[in-house]
């Protein structure tokens, strides 16, 4: 049995180890193909981005992280784009050039403050309150249709290869909507027909299992149930930041998709996605 992870941040951006540190504990924790994903830069103020300028280093020192373990562990470089219309997306030049083995896109901001600082609706509790009263007066199902809808733009026009935890915002659902509501159900589920046609894989985060933000993975049961039925690819990722935090809750994540009959998921080999078989303890050989 092994594990895989393509959702790692390191101390490039918010991530508190370094790239060796993280390599290392991967090993430890029987991991065979590894994939750094440092938050992009982007061009504004903000607690977790690599700052502009880091990513040739960040590039070369996982590229000697490869050569230094290649006998133990594949070791794929990516970054968590931002998808901001006009800002930043997961087929920008910058990222491009970069020459990344994959790209992980996510959506973390939706709208602006008057000013035009991109509102973070992942951040703090309060911090999403305030967006929510300053920036849509309150109105939750406003900000979750953009959401999706901002999801959708981007597969669309921007399509990276692994869609990044697909209904984070959850997190701040602390009695704002119902998530059983036919409006809500249609929102996620427009999003799959979107992701369906384009071929992108979505991964099942974990990160909010163990931070003690969602008692279910990034998307949930029942969007995993929808994406079982339309055959959308899967990957389990845990948005590590720290490095015991690699295979944080993996095994019961594991567990979960098998119960809904989801029982290959998609890894890197030799630099190609391969389908892999689920096993309750990891994958199989
Ligand atoms: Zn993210
Ligand atoms: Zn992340």
């Amino acid at each position: 049995m092994y594990w895989t992870n393509y959702h790692n941040h390191c101390h490039y951006c918010d991530g508190k180890a370094s790239v060796k540190e993280h390599v290392m504990a991967a090993i430890d924790q029987q991991v065979a193909s590894l994939g750094f994903t440092c938050h992009c830069p982007v061009p504004f103020q903000n607690q977790w981005s690599m700052p502009t300028g880091q990513i040739q280093a960040y590039l070369d020192e996982i590229d000697e992280a490869r050569r230094m373990f290649a006998d133990r562990i594949e070791i794929y470089k990516s970054l968590e784009i931002d998808y901001i219309p006009n800002i930043i997306a997961p087929n920008d030049r910058l990222i491009q050039a970069a020459g990344l083995d994959y790209t992980l896109g996510s959506v973390h901001f939706v709208g602006s403050f008057h000013d035009g600082t991109p509102w973070e609706i992942d951040g703090p509790h309060q911090q999403f309150l305030a967006g929510l009263q300053t920036i849509y007066r309150g109105d939750i199902r406003h900000v979750i249709s953009e959401y999706f809808r901002l999801t959708r733009q981007m597969v669309r026009e921007a399509c990276p290869d692994v869609i990044g935890h697909l209904d984070k915002i959850k997190m701040q659902n602390r009695g704002l909507w119902d998530e059983n509501a036919d409006w809500y159900h249609k929102a996620w589920y427009h999003t799959l027909e979107e992701i369906k046609n384009s071929g992108a894989i979505v991964e099942v985060n974990t990160r909010g299992i163990y931070k003690k933000l969602s008692p279910e993975p990034y998307p949930g049961r029942a969007i995993l149930h929808e994406m079982k039925k339309m055959g959308i690819p899967v990957q389990i990722n845990s948005d590590a930041h720290r490095p015991e935090e690699i295979t944080g809750r993996f095994s019961e994540v594991c567990e979960l998709l098998l119960s809904i009959g989801i029982e290959k998921v998609k890894v890197l080999h030799k630099s190609e996605w391969i389908s892999a078989d689920l096993d309750k303890n990891g994958l199989k050989m």
